[in-house]
């Protein structure tokens, strides 16, 4: 196993979710000892089962402790002994509340609360997973990448998760600087996020992009393009900005090279999945004028990542998925 540590403990916020989980397994493959927080812990036995699917026989190395987000109950004995807090959880629901704040609030206040217990309990660094909704959105930039400089206005009028993302980011970035006392934040902003599912464990983008083409739920192509990571590579890099010196204070914009539409999804399935793709709906191109791009320079350079293909995390998706029907 690679880089095996012993007796650092590091709590990863949401364990129920498809990033969570597989953050979790990746620390316990490495040999740290694990905290997960999770809203009940009637949810203990999916992660259990998940972590099994991923290879992991042994659980002595693994605690959960009930803590949500919007409450102030049990954050303290969630972050006490730990070195490192990677903090994943956030609502990201597939559509859009009609009251923005049932995901602003979670989002802001949870991380706020995650930051405060996690300065007063000595935490080394918190690693937040904010989203690239917090880098590239309500700037109309022509022929730009955007890269972790750039910045999402708030004061836009904006879908309820991309805001939440960009004031929970802006919000934890202010509180480091006022109130950190010392307490180091790093900050990882994936695109959109593929890759095998284990145990059952989906999220919203997998049940939109590659589910949807799928089973032909999407009937036309959305005007826009998206960037895509791999799962297994997010989890990578959280870890990667928790230990490396010059990740304290940075964002890093998490994404595999280029970046393609639903469409280019759709014929990608059709090409190397023929038997899955039967009911994929006729969806038409889109024009190269409304591909948005993004860089993954910094986190290449300093952080010495090497994110897996698209194609690769998107046919991991699907086959997994199949594998799960
Ligand atoms: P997910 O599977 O829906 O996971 C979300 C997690 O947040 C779940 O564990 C969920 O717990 C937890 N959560 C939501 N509201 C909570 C609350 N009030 N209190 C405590 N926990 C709460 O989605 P994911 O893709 O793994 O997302 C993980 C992180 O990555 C999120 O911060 C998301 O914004 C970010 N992200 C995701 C993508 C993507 O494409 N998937 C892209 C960029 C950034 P329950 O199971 O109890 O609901």
């Amino acid at each position: 196993m690679e880089n095996r540590q012993t007796n650092k403990k590091v709590l990863v916020t949401g364990g129920t979710g498809f990033l969570g989980v597989h953050t979790i397994l990746q620390l316990l493959q490495r040999g740290y000892e694990v905290k997960t927080t999770i809203r009940s812990l009637a949810k203990k036995d999916s992660i259990i089962k998940a972590l099994e699917e991923g290879g992991i026989t042994d659980f002595s190395n693994l605690t959960f402790i009930e803590a949500d987000l919007t409450y102030d109950s049990n954050w303290s004995e969630a972050t006490k002994d730990c070195e490192y807090v990677l903090h994943v959880a956030s609502p990201f629901p597939a559509q859009d509340p009609k009251d923005e704040n049932e995901l602003i609030i979670p989002a802001r206040d949870g991380a706020l609360r995650v930051l405060k217990a996690s300065r007063d309990a000595g935490v080394k660094r918190v690693v937040l997973t904010s989203s690239f909704a917090a880098v590239g959105y309500s700037i109309d930039k022509k022929n730009h990448i955007f890269t972790e400089d750039d910045w999402t206005d708030v004061n836009a009028e904006l879908p309820a998760y991309i805001k939440s993302k960009t004031i929970a980011e802006k919000s934890a970035w202010e509180f480091i600087q006022s109130e950190g006392n010392g307490l180091e934040l790093s900050v990882i902003n994936p695109v959109g996020i593929f890759g095998p599912v284990i145990g059952g464990i989906t999220s919203a983008s997998l049940d939109i992009a590659v589910s949807g083409i799928l089973n032909g739920n999407l009937e036309t192509t959305p005007p826009f393009t998206m960037g895509v990571v791999d799962v297994r590579d997010v989890a990578d890099i959280h870890i990667k900005a928790m230990l490396h010196p010059d990740a304290a204070g940075e964002r890093f914009i998490a994404t595999s090279d280029g970046v393609m539409s639903f469409y280019d999804v759709a014929e990608l399935f059709r090409k190397e999945r023929p038997q899955y793709s039967s009911d994929i709906q006729n969806l038409e191109p889109i024009g190269k004028e409304l591909y948005k791009e993004m860089a993954n320079e910094k986190a290449k350079t300093i952080l010495k990542w090497n994110p897996r293909s698209h194609e690769d995390a998107l046919l991991a998706s699907a086959d997994s998925l199949m594998v799960n029907l």
